[in-house]
């Protein structure tokens, strides 16, 4: 099964695609995670791609699809994948549909986690986020069971710096502009499915399992 999440910075396409992931046994791919992962390691690709994640901008397409592309070949691919946090930009998806359709393959489902911008940032200023392992957490809506502590790896949990107010009014233009356009994309590939993000976790999660085992 191949899928991709689609939604606002923090309506909560990390935490539904880590349950998908759990559940129908393929990999969580994000994106984000890559690239947080190369700037803690300090490579090439990570200290590129922190100057644009840190002003709230997208890393370009070209360094983007590369470190994507070489993702997939990974053996754990070969029964499907959720991505989280790509496709981000037409041209993006575009690069997708292309590679998927060279193997004769296509993506099964674009799942749109809907969420307001009013509920956004809340949702941001309270997150916190493990960096060993990539866990996310809610200081009000999904608190860890010690504060400050990753219930996962037991691992510090920290604000990311894209997570402050100003920045997250960024994000969220950008996304509007860059990313909400895969909305059209997907329905016109047939594949969309939209989710009322602002219901509780598991919630979200139980209209998605509908929508998966259709
Ligand atoms: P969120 O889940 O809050 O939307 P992510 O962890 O997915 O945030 O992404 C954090 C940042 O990483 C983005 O703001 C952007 O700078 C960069 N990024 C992640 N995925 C992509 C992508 N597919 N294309 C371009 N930039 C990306
Ligand atoms: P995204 O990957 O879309 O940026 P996350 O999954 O990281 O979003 O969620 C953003 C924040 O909101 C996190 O702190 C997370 O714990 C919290 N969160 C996720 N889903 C919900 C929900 N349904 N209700 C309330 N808070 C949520
Ligand atoms: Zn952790």
């Amino acid at each position: 099964m191949k899928i991709v999440m689609l939604g606002a910075p923090g309506a909560g396409k990390g935490t539904q695609a880590k349950m998908i992931a759990a559940r129908y046994e393929i990999p969580h791919i994000s994106t984000g995670d890559i690239f947080r992962a190369n700037i803690k390691e300090g490579t090439e690709l990570g200290k590129k791609a922190k100057a644009f994640m840190d002003q709230g901008l997208l890393v370009p397409d070209e360094l983007t699809l590369e470190l994507i592309m070489d993702r997939f070949t990974k053996a754990d691919c070969a029964n499907g994948y959720v991505l989280d946090g790509f496709p981000r930009t037409i041209a993006q998806a575009e690069a997708l549909t292309a590679s998927l359709k060279a193997a004769g393959d296509a993506l099964d489902y674009a799942i749109d986690v809907d969420v307001p911008d009013s509920a956004i940032v809340e949702r941001m200023s309270g997150r916190r986020a493990c960096l060993a392992c990539g866990g996310t957490f809610h200081i009000m809506f999904n608190p860890p069971k010690v504060a400050g502590k990753c219930d996962l790896c037991g691992g510090e949990l920290s604000i990311r710096k894209d997570d402050e107010p100003e920045t997250v009014q960024k994000r969220l233009n950008v996304y509007h502009e860059q990313t909400q356009p895969l909305i059209n994309y997907y329905t016109a590939a047939g594949i969309l499915k939209s989710v009322d993000g602002t219901q509780d976790v598991n919630k979200v999660f139980d209209d998605i399992k509908d929508i998966l085992n259709a």
